[in-house]
């Protein structure tokens, strides 16, 4: 403890001021707030998913890639739906706030679409993109449904958690199309 306030106090000025951050005037005042912000986070990234997973369908070689992306497509319409039941569980209204996070994982996985040709390394990255977007959303929705739970939304709770399922499950689809992708790469 001694040496740590040592540290942070021999810490040039103008760095250790600059890790304390003011909140604004709209900062989130408790956990519900934060909760209902959260969920307007990811209904923008679930809206923004179904407009994106499209064309990473139709850039994948493998068809079982195309495939497993379309399907997890429809299952992301439905959890935009789903979203909207949570909204209304919880006495609010379905709002889009930006997510940040969603939106630079989805560039980078366009990134990796110019950077490729048609092809296994090009599946490969796609897969990684994908796969690096499910956990942001394993992680958003394990987060949601333990948020609700404390507030009580239990409603809510249960359709996010159903959500969250999806996702570890659409995760693990990737990874099978992973493996079989290597092995038809290892058989060339
Ligand atoms: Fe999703
Ligand atoms: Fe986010
Ligand atoms: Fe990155
Ligand atoms: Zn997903």
């Amino acid at each position: 403890m001694k040496n740590l306030e040592k540290i942070i106090g021999n810490k040039p000025s103008i760095e250790s001021k600059n890790n304390i951050v003011s909140p604004s005037l709209d900062a989130a005042a408790n956990l519900r707030d934060f909760f209902i912000d959260s969920l307007k986070d990811i209904y923008w990234a679930e809206n923004a998913l179904v407009g994106a997973l499209p064309k990473m369908a139709a850039n994948a070689t493998s068809s079982s890639l195309a495939n497993a992306i379309l399907e997890h497509l429809e299952v992301t319409k439905n959890q935009v739906s789903r979203l909207e039941k949570v909204f209304d569980l919880v006495g609010e209204k379905a709002e889009e706030k930006k997510c940040e996070a969603m939106a630079g994982l989805l560039k980078e996985g366009d990134g990796i679409l110019e950077e490729t040709e048609p092809g296994a390394v090009r599946d490969a990255g796609i897969i990684a993109a994908s796969q690096k977007i499910e956990h942001y959303e394993i992680t958003s929705y394990g987060t949601l449904s333990a948020f609700a739970k404390t507030l009580g939304e239990n409603d809510a709770a249960k359709l996010l958690t159903q959500t969250l399922a999806e996702e570890k499950e659409a995760d693990c689809l990737l990874n099978d199309v992973a493996l079989n992708l290597i092995n038809i790469v290892a058989a060339e």
